[in-house]
């Protein structure tokens, strides 16, 4: 009933009682007796609409009029906020059944690291008990690596670690936010893959060390034959030169796979050391003054921040990158590296005027073995590895590799360390420069 109908109603019921009363003399007291009895009736009605309100999950009450109304809307909304609550909790079981089934495990974490839910596999991986939840994830995980990466906050790399005891079992975390700051962890037990490859790395690393001795062996017979060319038959010299050439590509990559294997077995050490990244350049400086004579390298120093590693790694890091843009550009163009602040970053550029590469390639550069053309790299003795190695010591120093290039115009390759990760090396340094 709209508001018009009801006006009229009562407009109606008023002038009805004045003509009735008027008949009898006392209009006016007819008019009065008829108010008092709207009012009554509208009084009983809102007692009966209070009535139900004290339990809406009931019919509502027989009501007439614009109480009738309202109270048929105040219904009607309540059983439909009823039934999209019902709607939800179905959606929220199936999400936690089909969490419960996985065989992964799943469990939610809210922003201060309280434990609100999680699957039996998740239990069993984490080592949780069934009364922990409500409790802090932090307090019940005991694995440092786990702990770290927890509090660091950023998930955008899943984490792999041993846990801890004597178990040997390795897991693989995963963690993504959600809602208000609510943490979703996916645990999954990678024990068979990392022994997978772990056996993979060792059969790697043992064939190049197995290979090596022989090796060694050819290729120094070859340069002792090589040496006396006089008693050579001519036609012998130049087959003999190619296969000192290949024998030293063969030893190069092989120095290159145990390096790259040697660097992978420490993953999960912790490099801490200080590095001066300027003392690093100068070396290597030096290094090329005597192996490539001819050859322009520029340093641009900007910045004397230390970083926290191992100088071995970086220096091959980086001696990679600066042999590549040697490798890669004409003998009297320029190379420059630079070690600078940028955005809040530390950042060290190689860059070069040489051939560039398509952009094509640059997604698969650091894949082992990965060539631009083959003939490239046999032109160069490339090994393939370089950019391998180069990737894996950024990562394990929290840095990103950054590849930047145009086809004939040149390459910038970018090791970038984010300025947070410093922060130790950083107070170290003051305080050496200090004393
Ligand atoms: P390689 O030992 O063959 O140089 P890398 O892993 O170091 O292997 O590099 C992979 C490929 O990337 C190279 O074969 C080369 O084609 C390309 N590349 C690397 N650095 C440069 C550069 N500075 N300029 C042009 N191409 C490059």
């Amino acid at each position: 009933m709209n508001w018009t109908s009801a006006a009229t109603r009562v407009a109606s019921l008023i002038l009805f009682a004045a003509a009735l009363g008027g008949l009898y003399g006392h209009p006016l007291w007819a008019v009065a007796g008829a108010l008092l009895g709207l009012v009554v009736f509208w009084l009983y009605q809102m007692h009966m609409v209070q009535k139900w309100l004290a339990n809406p999950t009931q019919p509502p009450p027989e009501t007439y009029g614009i109480w009738g109304d309202l109270l048929s809307q105040m219904y009607q909304l309540q059983k439909k906020g009823r039934e999209a609550r019902a709607h939800l909790q179905s959606t929220i079981d199936y999400l936690q059944n089909s969490f419960a089934s996985m065989r992964d495990g799943v469990a939610i974490v809210d922003d201060h690291g309280i434990l609100k839910w999680y699957n039996e596999p998740a239990q069993e991986l984490l080592g949780l008990r069934p009364e922990d939840s409500g409790q802090s994830l932090m307090n019940l995980v005991r694995a440092p690596e786990f702990l770290r990466y927890f509090k660091r906050g950023e998930f955008g790399e899943p984490l792999e670690y041993r846990t801890a005891g004597d178990s040997g079992t390795w897991l693989r975390l995963e963690i993504t936010r959600f809602g208000d700051g609510d943490r979703l962890l996916f645990i999954r037990d990678v024990t068979a893959s990392v022994h997978m490859e772990r056996v993979r790395k060792d059969f790697v690393a043992n064939v190049s060390h197995e290979l090596r001795t022989p090796l060694t062996v050819i290729s120094g017979y070859l340069a002792t034959f090589l040496g006396d060319t006089e008693r050579l038959d001519p036609r012998y010299i130049k087959p003999l030169e190619q296969m000192l050439q290949q024998s030293e590509r063969m030893e190069n990559l092989l120095k290159d796979l145990l390096w790259l294997s040697r660097i992978e077995s420490e993953q999960g050490t912790q490099r801490h050391v200080p590095v001066d990244i300027c003392s690093l350049l100068t070396e290597l400086q030096d290094e090329l003054r005597l192996t490539q004579p001819a050859r322009r390298v520029e340093l641009d120093l900007a910045t004397d921040q230390l970083i926290a590693g191992d100088y071995r790694e970086l220096y091959s890091a980086v001696s990679n990158l600066v042999l590549n843009a040697i490798k890669y550009s004409k003998d009297d163009s320029l190379v420059n590296i630079r070690w600078s602040r940028q955005n809040g970053n530390y950042t060290l550029t190689v860059s070069d005027q040489g051939i560039g590469i398509d952009a094509r390639h640059i997604p698969r550069l650091t894949e082992r073995f990965y060539r631009v053309e083959d003939s490239r790299s046999s032109a160069t003795g490339g090994t393939g590895l370089g950019l391998a190695i180069v990737k894996h010591v950024a990562a394990t120093h929290g840095a990103r590799l950054q590849i930047e290039s145009k086809l004939g115009k040149g390459s910038a390759f970018s090791l970038i360390f984010p300025a947070m990760a410093q922060g130790d090396a950083a107070v170290r340094h003051a305080k050496a420069s200090v004393a």
